[in-house]
């Protein structure tokens, strides 16, 4: 089996009997008997987003960050959105991401980050997609592949490369820079397209949380250019260095989770001198409907474990929204979603295919109601919202943990406005 019959789901299986279909929950009934959880993706707050961030990253170029699943938006057509909106290039985790993006008909640069498993040079090559190579292990693979590859031609490898400033994760230490340079001086087939890093504090609002990494940066950048090797291309930025310091911006940013509508720097207390501002609108709302509504006596208990118990006559709505939807078991009897344009509590536990509102305080509220988990909902002269942020707090995470766990068994619909 090769990656892109994994990532391909349009692919007749049929075709290579040994290949292994992998199989993605899809609808098999007709829409009108599937039940009304869904999740909606706005593209025109896909490109609104990338035109503000447009305005702070000036002439550096912007790559998007469409990893897993494009935080869960679906990286299709996420994809082929902000590829018609003019976004210059796209970053993936994994090659198999790289592929689906691909097979989706995108023609934009796509840079691997995540680093890459086994043999995956064909794979990279056959797609056109650049990897990002952190040791010297790596490099020596990838150059043995190539030369065989290629041939004696002129022809060379792209690939980028990252530094550890600080995050320790993967990235070549500063004093593995020499020897990696030297490494790579030796493989001509390869050619460095662009020299990276990635920070681990962006989003704290400390001082100075940018001087030691871009310290280190310039130490890196320093090693190849003595031999020749410095790239023209060098990145830094995740959305939250975009929004904060331009020194982090080089050539190209790689924004993520800003495209999607959330500011990574909402909760961090930075005043307006200390970072750009900008209008994000939320790209995903989540909602469904009241399926089933009943009325309690004083002293009953909701769901499992009867976490909760009346104290007075509560009327309970149930909602076919659970945890393996990706509402977070955390909010049993602490999170909100909204009804009527108004936010009601989570009551009982969270299970794994529904939830229970307390909507004793709506008295008008039928069966069929809207109830939003995430986004906006307007209901006659009401308004209320719940953002990434919210749900975040709820259950004791962060926006982008909220948006990559709505899982798969919830339906995206595109919607361009
Ligand atoms: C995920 C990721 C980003 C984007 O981060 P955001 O905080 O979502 O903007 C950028 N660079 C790397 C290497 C990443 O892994």
């Amino acid at each position: 089996m090769t990656n892109s019959d994994a990532a391909d789901d349009s692919k007749d299986g049929g075709q290579d009997a040994a290949s292994v279909r992998v199989h993605r929950p899809r609808r098999a009934v007709p829409t009108d008997v599937v039940r009304p959880t869904r999740a909606e993706v706005h593209l025109s707050a896909l490109r609104h987003n990338l035109g503000q961030l447009r305005r702070v990253a000036g002439q550096a170029s912007i790559w998007g960050v469409l990893k897993a699943d494009a935080y869960g938006h679906g990286s299709k057509a996420v994809g082929r959105t902000l590829e018609r909106a003019g976004i210059d290039g796209i970053c993936v985790a994994l090659v198999e991401e790289g592929v689906e993006l691909r097979e989706a008909g995108i023609e934009l640069p796509i840079l691997v980050m995540g680093g890459y498993y086994g043999n995956a040079f064909s794979e990279l090559r056959y797609h056109r997609l650049t990897p990002v190579l952190s040791d010297q292990s790596q490099v020596e693979r990838l150059a043995r592949a190539a030369r065989t590859s290629i041939g004696s031609g002129d022809e060379r490898f792209s690939c980028h490369v990252k530094v550890d400033t600080g995050m320790a994760r993967l990235g070549v230490r500063a004093e593995e820079v020499q020897g990696l340079v030297q490494c790579l001086t030796e493989r001509p087939c390869l050619e460095v397209t662009g020299l990276m890093t990635h920070l681990a504090n962006a989003d704290v609002s400390a001082d100075g949380v940018f001087e030691e990494p871009l310290r280190r940066f310039e130490k890196a950048r320093a090693a190849f250019e003595e031999r020749a090797l410095l790239p023209r291309t060098q990145h830094m930025a995740n959305s939250a260095a975009l929004l904060r310091d331009a020194r982090t911006h080089f050539q190209q940013v790689r924004p993520g989770v800003a495209l999607f509508g959330i500011d990574p720097l909402a909760e961090s207390g930075l005043t307006d001198g200390e970072r750009a501002a900008v209008k994000l609108k939320p790209a995903m709302s989540v909602s469904s409907r009241i399926v089933s509504l009943r009325q309690l006596e004083a002293g009953e208990t909701v769901g499992y474990g009867g976490t909760f118990r009346a104290t007075g006559s509560t009327r309970i709505a149930t909602v076919p929204m659970g945890y393996a939807d990706g509402l977070s078991r955390a909010m049993s009897n602490r999170g909100q979603a909204l009804v009527r344009g108004r936010r009601v509590p989570i009551v009982g536990n969270v299970s794994m295919d529904m939830v229970t509102l307390d909507v004793t305080a709506l008295p008008s509220v039928r069966l069929g109601d809207e109830v939003v988990f995430l986004g906006t909902q307007k209901f006659e002269d009401q308004s209320a919202e719940i953002t990434a942020s919210d749900l975040a707090k709820w259950s004791d995470t962060i926006a982008w943990e909220v948006l990559t766990n709505i899982s798969r068994r919830v339906p995206r619909f595109y919607r361009e406005a």
